[in-house]
C-alpha cells in the first residue's frame, strides 16, 4: 500500500549456526515458491520472487487472472529496465522462473507456499484444505492476509508450527516493507526462514504480532474508512478530501484514490475483521463503503470506484 508505516529496522541476519538447528542440522534454503492468487498481490509477490533468482509456481482459479498476472508482471519489469534497475537479461530470466497452474496440484516441490488469494477466511480454509495434501512434508505456508487471525488460519493446516504471516505492501516491486506475524503455534525456524527468505527479495521485514489487521491495516485502513464517511456526510467531495490529505498531510495519495487501488472489497473485509474481531464500533465500516462493493465498484480492479476509470484520467464518481 502506498502508505507504509515501516518500523523499527530489525536484523534479517540469520547466522549459520542458527540455521543448521533450523531441521535437525540441515539448513533450510528457500528455493521454489509457490504463489496462490494471481491478482495484484500475488502477481507482484511472484514478481520479485522470480528476480530473486527463485523458481515459482503461480496458482489462480481463474485462467484470466494468470494471463493478466503474466502481461503485469512483463509490463512492469520492462518498466525497471526502462529505468535501469535491472537489465533485460534479468526480465527474460525472471519470466522464464514463473510457471502458472489452474489448481494446487503443482506444488509438490515448494519449500514455501505463499497465499494471496482474496481476502475472505471461507476462501483460504478451504484453498488450505486442498493444499495440504499436496506438500512435502518440510515445506512452509506463509498467507498474505491483510487483517486474518494467522494462529486460526495456521489450525486449519496439517503444519502450523510451519505456517506464518508475510503481508507485503502493494505495490509489491516498488514497496519496501513486508510485515511477519507469528501464529501462537509458529516455530521459531519458520520465522528464520521466512525473515531470510524476506531479505533475500530486498525487503524490509518488520515483525508484528497477531491481532487483527497486524499495523499497517490496523492504523491505515480506519483512516480509508473516516475518509469514506467524510464522503459520506458530505464534508467534502472525493477530489476535496484526497487533495486536502495530499496537501495538508503529505500523504502521496489521497484516502480514495489508496482505497481503489488497494481494492474496495479487500479494504470492507479488512474493517469487518477489526469490527469483529476488536469489538469496538469505532471499526464500523461506512455504509457507503458497503454500498460500492455491493454495487461491484470495487475500485481500480473492476475500473469504478470512488473514481471512473474508463477514461485516461480518473475521473471522481461523487
Ligand atoms: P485480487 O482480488 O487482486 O486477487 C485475488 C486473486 O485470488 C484473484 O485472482 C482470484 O481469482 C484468486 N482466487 C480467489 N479464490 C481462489 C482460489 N480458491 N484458488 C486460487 N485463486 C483464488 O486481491 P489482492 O489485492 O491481490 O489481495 C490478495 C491478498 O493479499 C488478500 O488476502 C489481501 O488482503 C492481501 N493484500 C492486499 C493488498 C492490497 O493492497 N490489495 C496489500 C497487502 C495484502
Amino acid at each position: 500500500m502506498a502508505n507504509a508505516y515501516p518500523g523499527r529496522p530489525q536484523s534479517g541476519a540469520v547466522s549459520s549456526a542458527d540455521r543448521s538447528t533450523m531441521t535437525g542440522g540441515a539448513p533450510v534454503e528457500i528455493k521454489k515458491v509457490g504463489v496462490i492468487g494471481a491478482g495484484q498481490m500475488g502477481g507482484g509477490i511472484a514478481h520479485v520472487c522470480a528476480l530473486a533468482g527463485l523458481d515459482v509456481v503461480l496458482a489462480d482459479r481463474d485462467p484470466g487472472a494468470l494471463a493478466k498476472a503474466l502481461a503485469t508482471i512483463g509490463k512492469n519489469m520492462d518498466r525497471q529496465v526502462t529505468r535501469g534497475k535491472i537489465a533485460e537479461g534479468d526480465k527474460s530470466a525472471a519470466l522464464a522462473r514463473i510457471k502458472t497452474a489452474e489448481n494446487l496440484k503443482s506444488f509438490g516441490e515448494s519449500d514455501i507456499v505463499i497465499e494471496a488469494a482474496t481476502e475472505d477466511e471461507q476462501v483460504k480454509r478451504a484453498i488450505f484444505k486442498d493444499l495440504c495434501p499436496e506438500l512435502k512434508p518440510g515445506a512452509f505456508i506463509a498467507t498474505n492476509t491483510s487483517s486474518i487471525s494467522i494462529t486460526r488460519l495456521a489450525s486449519t493446516t496439517d503444519r502450523p508450527g510451519r505456517f506464518m504471516g508475510m503481508h507485503f505492501m502493494n505495490p509489491v516491486p516498488v514497496m519496501q516493507l513486508v510485515e511477519l506475524i507469528r501464529g501462537i503455534a509458529t516455530e521459531e525456524p519458520t520465522v528464520q526462514a521466512v525473515r531470510e527468505l524476506t531479505v533475500k527479495l530486498g525487503k524490509q521485514p518488520v515483525s508484528a504480532e497477531d491481532f487483527p489487521a497486524f499495523i499497517v491495516n490496523r492504523i491505515l485502513l480506519p483512516m480509508i474508512n473516516e475518509a469514506v464517511y467524510t464522503l459520506y456526510e458530505g464534508v467534502g467531495s472525493v477530489e476535496s478530501i484526497d487533495t486536502a490529505m495530499k496537501l495538508g498531510a503529505n500523504h502521496p495519495m489521497g484516502p480514495l484514490e489508496l482505497a481503489d487501488f488497494i481494492g474496495l472489497d479487500t479494504c470492507l473485509a479488512i474493517m469487518q475483521v477489526l469490527y469483529d474481531g476488536l469489538a469496538d464500533s469505532k471499526y464500523r465500516p461506512c455504509p457507503l463503503l458497503v454500498k460500492y462493493v455491493e454495487a461491484g465498484w470495487i475500485g481500480r480492479k473492476s475500473g469504478r470506484g470512488f473514481y471512473d476509470y474508463s477514461g485516461e484520467k480518473p475521473i471522481p464518481t461523487r
